[in-house]
């Protein structure tokens, strides 16, 4: 018998990583997709034949019980969120709903048709903000620096609390910002590889951005999907922070972007206080030893590697859009 996987935001950069690799594993797959009035399943396109699509929302309780009433899967990955940072103080409200209070629904649905299911709970390094430790582990205190943040924290310790409350396989991965050239165009690295490409293709100018000093442990999501995967192979569920324990600058982002194109980005970039946040993130650096211990995982691909990936794919895909 194939074990059966759903995971909620299947359409999302890392739901298509991990149906993916699920997929190579043997698994049955299926994906929770929102309705909208127009299809964005292009980071699923190429699998969607083998993966089976079931509408609900993390906002509708009766959405989430019945599609596990329907699949009675042996996995859960709950990947779906609002989850950019800085429309996380634009809708405040909705991200609380959708980002932490979806946890709660989910959880409670598992405890509720089959509490033998196994959970993964999308946890972030955004958990630790303003860093109280350096590098940040597992045992790290939280102190969250924007509404996204705290929804966060709420999500992993409703996790917790229903492994301890009812003894579910519940587990919180604390997974550190990762990319691809599957990443959302408003995030920094896919927004300074996709207008680095344009500006090598003559199709922009410059580029607009915010604050470079803050640095960030970057790391490839097709790496991190693994991990999601291991940790709901062991016997007891724990939390697991995920990283390659490097940190870099946005401006050394910056740097080897352009440079990747022979461009020098100082003469492009221009700094807007419409990237600016409320309050930043200035430094995030995982530790992730008990991750590479306990689950033998550990990075393959590095900063400058991801980077140099992302550009090129972002060179290809204009070239593509462009007949050029
Ligand atoms: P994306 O923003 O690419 O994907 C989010 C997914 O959630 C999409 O499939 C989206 O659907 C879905 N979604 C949003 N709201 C709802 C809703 N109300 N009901 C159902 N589905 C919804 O995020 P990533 O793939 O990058 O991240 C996956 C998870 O990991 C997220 O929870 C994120 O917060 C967390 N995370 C990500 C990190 C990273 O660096 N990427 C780091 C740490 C944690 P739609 O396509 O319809 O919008
Ligand atoms: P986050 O760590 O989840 O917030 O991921 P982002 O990619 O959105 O942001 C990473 C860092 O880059 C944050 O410290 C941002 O303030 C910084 N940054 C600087 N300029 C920009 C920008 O133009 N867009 C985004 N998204 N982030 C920027």
């Amino acid at each position: 018998m194939k074990k059966r996987a759903f995971i909620t935001g299947i359409t999302g950069q890392d739901g298509s990583y991990l149906a993916e690799f699920l997929l190579k594993m043997g698994y049955e797959v299926y994906g929770m997709v929102r309705r909208t009035s127009t299809l964005n399943f292009e980071r699923i396109r190429h699998i969607q034949d083998q993966v089976t699509l079931i509408p609900g929302d993390m906002l509708d309780q009766t959405s989430l019980t019945n599609a596990l009433r329907e699949i009675h899967p042996q996995e859960v990955y709950n990947l779906a969120a609002q989850s950019f940072v800085q429309t996380s103080w634009v809708q405040p409200v909705f991200t609380g709903d959708v980002t932490a209070l979806g946890v709660t629904r989910l959880l409670d649905a598992i405890r509720t048709i089959d509490p033998e299911i196994r959970f993964y709970q999308a946890s972030s390094s955004e958990m630790f903000g303003k860093v109280q430790e350096v590098p940040q582990r597992e045992t790290t205190p939280f102190y969250p620096r924007s509404p996204y943040g705290v929804a966060k924290v709420y999500g992993h310790w409703i996790t917790v609390n229903y492994r301890e409350s009812y003894n579910l396989h519940a587990t919180s991965g604390i997974l550190f910002n990762h990319e691809s050239s599957r990443r959302g165009y408003e995030f920094v690295t896919r927004k300074v590889t996709h207008t680095a490409a344009k500006i090598k293709l003559g199709l922009a100018k410059e580029l607009r951005i915010g604050n470079l000093d803050s640095q960030r442990d970057w790391g490839f999501a097709g790496d991190y999907v693994e991990a999601m995967w291991l940790m709901l192979q062991q016997d007891k569920p724990d939390d697991y922070v995920v990283a390659t324990g490097v940190t870099h600058s946005v401006e050394k982002l910056l740097n080897v972007a352009f440079s990747t194109l022979d461009l020098d980005w100082k003469q492009y970039t221009v700094q807007d206080e419409r990237f600016m946040r409320p309050a930043e993130v200035d430094l995030l650096v995982g530790d992730p030893t008990k991750a590479g211990q306990q689950l033998g995982w550990e990075p393959k691909v590095s900063f400058e590697q991801l980077i140099q990936m992302m550009v090129e794919s972002d060179l290809q895909l204009l070239k593509a859009e462009h007949n050029l």
